[in-house]
């Protein structure tokens, strides 16, 4: 679908194209070894993993993280061919959120390119500076290239602002874009408490209410659980008002105890948890041990269904 900047797009017209219920008749039925969808890994040019130190200045959070050398960085051809040897069938790729939006252009260059050499086997998404003019036209062009939705974006609280919301530009224009289209925002999201680690960041479970409650009908991600959001959807109102978010498993092993995600299918329920590893930063082999503890039907929407539905893959 071909869309302009200039639409006007409200925020109260769900997107009525999900088709959840025909799809999660066919997530029932996939065996949970099978088809392993990981919805959540990391890729970058060669050229910027080859020059990584020219980049650490130019972007404060970049910098932040791949700073030490340990920090992994793959490229899309590194990642189809680890494929294999980690059970994945599909791998949903993100870039990182630059705040220069000439960087997300180069991320999602590489991204838009290797989808093309390898259908059926990656699908990606398009990151951009969500303050940067052009955020939205960046991300139709990614769209119209065949990409499954934006992120991992990280946006900071204070976009929350219900004025913002209301507004043109940034969060509320990139929303209106994939609303439109029927495909999902992935956020990175953060524990209000605990532990301290590198891009631990400040949009914590109320800047992700918030987020739900600006754009209905909007499908949202919130990855790494949702900095604990999934909680509240025990609540009754909270869970209407979450109605298209889903929450992804991206570096749960080093966040919670293996236990989180039967709370998790507790309180938000089986179809709204979507495996993603955070590859390189973890292998899928590393879920194992919370993974097993679930049922195959819930084990199978997970790691494959939910994200097929999801994405539109
Ligand atoms: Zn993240």
């Amino acid at each position: 679908m071909k869309t302009s900047s200039k639409r006007s797009c409200s925020p109260q017209s769900p997107d009525p194209s999900s088709g959840a219920d025909d799809e999660r008749a066919v997530a029932g039925g996939v065996p949970a070894a099978v088809g392993l969808v990981d919805a959540h890994t990391h890729v970058f040019p060669p050229e910027m993993i080859l020059h990584r130190e020219a980049y650490l200045e130019r972007d404060a959070r970049f910098g932040s993280l791949y700073r030490s050398p340990k920090a992994a960085m793959v490229s899309a051809d590194d990642l189809v061919g680890r494929m294999d040897e980690n059970g994945v069938d599909l791998c949903v790729m993100v870039g990182f959120p630059f705040a220069d939006l000439g960087l997300c252009r180069l991320v999602n260059d590489h991204i838009v390119e290797a989808v093309g050499r390898f259908p059926g086997r990656l699908a990606g998404l398009a990151c951009v500076a969500i303050e940067a003019p052009g955020a939205a036209a960046e991300l139709d062009r990614c769209l119209d290239a065949g990409l499954r939705g934006c992120g991992e974006l990280a946006p900071d609280p204070h976009e929350m602002h219900p004025g913002k919301q209301r507004g043109r530009g940034g969060l509320a224009s990139i929303a209106c874009s994939l609303r439109e289209r029927g495909l999902p925002l992935l956020v990175h999201a953060s524990e209000p408490f605990g532990h301290q680690y590198p891009g631990k960041g400040r949009f914590t479970p109320e800047a992700c209410f918030a987020l739900a409650q600006a754009h209905p009908g909007l499908t949202v991600i919130f990855a790494h659980l949702g900095g604990g959001l999934f909680l509240y959807e025990a609540m009754p109102e909270v869970r209407r008002t979450l109605a298209d978010v889903f929450y992804d498993t991206a570096a749960v092993p080093y966040l919670y105890d293996p236990g989180v995600y039967e709370a998790c299918l507790a309180t938000a329920g089986s179809q709204k948890l979507i495996f993603g590893s955070d590859y390189p930063l973890l292998a899928p082999g590393r879920y194992r041990e919370g993974l097993s503890r679930l049922d195959p039907d819930a084990r199978a929407a997970m790691q494959s269904g939910n994200a097929r539905r999801v994405f539109k893959i």
